[in-house]
């Protein structure tokens, strides 16, 4: 029996796992006894994108319920090594270290945030990268909002105003007055640019500023932090800003399994796919997500996101199977690029192109904001194998449309 291996079960992952069942179906009787196993460290489909939101809920999706009903196994594991000449993976679980062989690999164990050495980074400051994370400072907010009001108690700071660091400092308001903390709160956006958004130009960058101003978040710009402590950051200006929550948005790398691989790798150590998600010089093995980057529409790399993660692995899923089964390969090809990006109670910003025009902003742009979190970027989730595999076709969707 062929196996096919998918590595981590996030936006990429899942949607190749699905993918890959969708072809095996449709191939039929010929790979029908195909395996398609995906190894993950967690037992759920995380929505990653949701993490700085005020509610986690409803973001950590059981992979049973999305994986079993089209026949794809999946085991709760770490991957520590990928062997390509061997064509094995070394995973650990509580119960020690095994191997596991493949006919073929899927790579889609995604990013993670980039943590600088800075002293007391690690043993006090707080992110949303992953759910856990993201848990951990709700947590940590909820027992604030239980102590007497010390003047660090209701001080964020968030450290990198790019997109993730400028969601979380602008849902922060809202996230503190559910902990308990309200009024006199403040939150301060850290980043050593001179300016906030820097990667939305000049178009965005005015509505992001009027959005964060009208929330109340300050900022202090073209400085680095020196060191984070339990209830102070200290920052290269010599300012002590007394805070007992700090949030590190510092941006994004390739998961480190890709450094293992012996290939080129980009800046954010992602690895170079075809526009059929092979990885390029590693035989057997498609990759996808934030841990690959090809030229999307022919010009412009990949941009870490769940915009090009799901296609991506959609495509990778469909590509993998159709290439153990000798079928033609399907090329992603993808002429359109929006971001949408929350600004907390003011709204949203919705900007198209590479070059971000402003296409839509607060309460208009909040609703297609809404509309993917809540319900574009969800799979199937009533356990109907008909619609899970539908779902994954290698196909295009449009752009987020325009709510109002
Ligand atoms: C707060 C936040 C907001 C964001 N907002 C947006 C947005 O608005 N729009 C947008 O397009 N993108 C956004 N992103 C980025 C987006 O979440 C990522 O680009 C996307 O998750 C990439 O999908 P992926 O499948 O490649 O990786 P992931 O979703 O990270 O999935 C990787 C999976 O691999 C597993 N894994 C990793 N390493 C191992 C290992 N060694 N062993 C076992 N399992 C492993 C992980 O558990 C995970 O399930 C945001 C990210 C964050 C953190």
């Amino acid at each position: 029996m062929a196996r096919i291996l998918v590595l981590g079960a996030g936006f990429a992952g899942l949607w190749a796992a699905l993918g890959a069942a969708r072809k095996r179906d449709e191939i039929g009787a010929r790979a029908a006894n195909t395996e398609i196993l995906v190894v993950d460290r967690n037992a759920y489909h995380s929505i990653r994108v949701r993490n700085y939101e005020v509610d986690l809920g409803d973001v950590a999706l059981p992979l049973q319920g999305l994986l079993d009903p089209v026949g794809v196994r999946h085991v709760v594991a770490e991957v520590a090594a990928i062997d390509p000449a061997k064509r094995e993976v070394v995973v650990r679980t509580g119960s020690g270290a095994g191997t596991l062989t493949y006919d073929r690999l899927v790579l889609t164990t995604g990013s993670e945030l980039v943590r600088p050495p800075v002293p007391g980074l690690a043993a006090h400051g707080f992110d949303v990268d992953t759910f856990e994370a993201a848990m951990r400072l709700d947590a940590h907010l909820a027992a604030l909002g239980k102590q007497l009001p010390p003047q660090a108690r209701s001080t964020v700071a968030v450290v990198g105003a790019g997109f993730t660091g400028i969601e979380v400092a602008a849902e922060m308001p809202a996230k503190l007055a559910h902990a308990g903390i309200s009024g006199d709160h403040r939150v301060i956006l850290i980043d050593p640019n001179p300016v906030v958004g820097a990667t939305f130009g000049a178009h965005g960058r005015p509505v992001i500023e009027e959005a964060l101003a009208a929330l109340g978040v300050e900022s202090r710009l073209n400085v680095r932090v020196s060191a984070v402590g339990a209830d102070s950051i200290t920052l290269d200006s010599g300012e002590i800003i007394p805070a007992a929550t700090v949030v590190w948005c510092g941006g994004m790398r390739a998961s480190p399994l890709a450094a293992l691989l012996p290939v080129k790798h980009d800046a954010l150590g992602r690895i170079a796919v075809d526009h059929y998600m092979r990885a390029e010089g590693l035989d057997g093995v498609f990759a996808a997500g934030d841990v690959a980057t090809c030229l999307i529409d022919g010009e412009h790399p990949t941009v870490m996101s769940c915009q090009f993660a799901r296609p991506m692995g959609r495509f990778a899923g469909h590509n993998v199977v159709a290439d153990l089964f000798g079928e033609p390969l399907l090329p992603l090809d993808i002429d359109w690029y929006v971001t949408v990006l929350d600004l907390g109670a003011w709204g949203a910003l919705y900007t198209t192109g590479w070059d971000r025009e402003v296409h839509t902003s607060g309460a208009a742009a909040k609703l297609t904001k809404q509309t993917i979190n809540q319900q574009r970027i969800y799979p199937p989730r009533d356990g109907d194998r008909a619609a899970l595999l539908a779902a994954a076709a290698p196909t295009i969707q449009t752009a987020p449309p325009t709510r109002k």
